[in-house]
């Protein structure tokens, strides 16, 4: 499996590395939706989070939140740490990857909004029952 991520985390093509181990590499993502907006990936290839096994999960999110550290360091007031998995939640590059996007309070070109929808017709203790079984 040859996508974009993989061709970074060869060389094969250029990235602005933030960081790099063995096994995770960090670059500045292209869209930098606030300045800082960084990516964190597996050299190794899988499609996203929830193929990924326990170990890249924790190096991968364990690198993020340094990341996360440092960038509060230089002066955002929070981070979001998220990872997109499966084209109906966002994912366009199909590689696991984290954003880890400062935050300032004032960033007007990113707009996360929970919304709350109507819940009336939820059965709250059923629903995280049948989550829970399922894990
Ligand atoms: P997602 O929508 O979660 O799959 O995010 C993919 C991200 O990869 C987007 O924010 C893109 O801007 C970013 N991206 C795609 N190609 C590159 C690249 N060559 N270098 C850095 N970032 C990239």
């Amino acid at each position: 499996m040859s996508d974009v991520f993989c061709l970074i985390a060869n060389g094969d093509i250029p990235c602005a590395k933030v960081y790099e181990d063995d096994d995770v590499l960090a670059f500045l993502d292209l869209s930098q939706v606030t300045t800082g907006h960084t990516l964190v990936i597996p050299k190794k290839h899988c499609a996203n989070i929830l193929e990924a096994d326990d170990e890249t999960v924790e190096r991968v999110f364990k690198v993020a939140r340094n990341i996360g550290k440092a960038l509060m360091k230089m002066g955002a007031k929070g981070v979001n740490i998220l990872a997109n998995a499966n084209e109906a939640a966002g994912q366009t590059v199909f590689h696991f990857h984290v954003h880890v996007i400062p935050r300032t309070g004032n960033d007007e070109n990113l707009v996360m909004a929970f919304k709350e929808h109507d819940t009336s017709s939820i059965d709250f203790k059923a629903l995280a029952n049948e989550i829970n079984s399922n894990l």
